[in-house]
């Protein structure tokens, strides 16, 4: 095979189709991947959202949430073989500015990224540079490993977060990520974990994979539930959405703590400070998290978590577009393409 047929990112919220040539792993460092599959991502969906709320290099093909198959190697690659199964790392610093260097490489200056700056994973093969991939041991399922990208978001910010066992948790957002947290939550000894969205289908998938309240703010009044549920108000609160911090501050209990996880660069939502100084609140910003990845595999290589089951659909990559239009219907959960 020299050339694929692959989804090319025009801006504008365009996808087109072309045949390209399949990458050569030419530089030192570059790896050849032959793609097994690639989650969508609520950044694709940001991507080709119009007006865009993440900005994506118009001529790249996106995609970042692979599992695939190492085929081969260019000069001077020392951490991978030709055979071995790999996941996505996709954020490449530069290891040289003012934040890499005061090791806060999540704050890079320079990064690029597979599938927002440079060619990403919707497509047959990726070329990426050694330092994006990781090794995971390909017994674990491919469809377990698709999700590496994702659950190392969520355990970089849990990184960042004093927890014990029994902790109580309300989770806003029963999307992909928001189930994500409760996965990881469960397999942490969480006590009670609540979830909350305003969309039914969600709330059914929460209950299904281990939530034990999921609770719709449209019907019940959320702060109040939560309380009779915790006595004090939650231990933990996640924002999975990215606006809720005004709600996470009503949910959480006196000395608790927020983790603000989801991302809304446009919205602005108030809050009342007076209750975060007065009740000793503390507030995390998370983003990416601080090298996540080897716990990341670690989780997955030891099964405790199995976050295929927020596969709702399979698509082939001719049907990327359909994939997308799914997410945004709010009936799936998670999309994969399948190669
Ligand atoms: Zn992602
Ligand atoms: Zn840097």
């Amino acid at each position: 095979m020299t050339t694929m047929y692959v989804p090319v990112f025009k801006g504008e919220g365009r996808l087109e189709y072309e045949e390209r040539p399949v990458p050569r792993p030419e530089d030192p460092g570059d790896v050849l991947v032959r793609i097994e599959a690639c989650g969508i991502c609520g950044t694709d969906m940001n991507v080709l959202a119009t007006p865009p709320t993440h900005k994506a290099t118009p001529g790249i093909i996106i995609g970042h949430e692979g599992v695939g198959i190492v085929e081969e190697l260019g000069p001077g690659t020392t951490s991978l073989r030709p055979g071995d199964r790999v996941v996505i790392a996709p954020r490449l610093t530069c290891g040289q500015c003012c934040y890499c260097r005061r090791g806060l490489d999540n704050q890079c200056d320079n990064y690029r990224t597979i599938g927002t700056t440079i060619d990403g994973a919707f497509a047959p093969y990726l070329r990426a540079p050694e330092q994006g991939l990781f090794k995971i041991d390909s017994d674990v399922p491919r469809d377990d490993a698709v999700f590496f990208e994702p659950l190392s978001c969520v355990v970089g910010a849990l990184a960042r977060v004093p927890t014990q066992a029994g902790d109580r948790v309300a989770i806003i957002g029963a999307g992909p990520m928001g189930l994500l947290f409760t996965q990881v939550f469960r397999t942490l000894g969480a006590g009670n974990i609540v979830v909350a969205d305003i969309v039914s289908y969600r709330l059914r998938f929460a209950e299904k994979i281990g939530a034990d309240h999921a609770l719709n703010p449209a019907e019940v009044d959320l702060p109040e539930a939560v309380e009779d549920i915790t006595c004090t108000g939650a231990d933990i609160v996640i924002d999975a959405v990215g606006n809720q911090i005004g709600t996470a501050v009503k949910l959480v209990r006196r000395g608790g703590q927020i983790v603000l996880f989801g991302l809304r660069p446009h919205d602005s939502p108030t809050v009342n400070q007076y209750a975060i100084t007065r009740y000793d609140l503390t507030i995390h910003g998370t983003f990416v998290g601080l090298n996540p990845f080897e716990q990341t595999i670690q989780l997955l290589e030891s099964r405790r978590i199995q976050p295929s089951k927020l596969i709702t659909h399979r698509v082939p990559l001719s049907a990327l577009v359909e994939g997308v239009e799914l997410m945004r219907s709010g009936l799936a959960m998670k999309v994969i393409v399948e190669y």
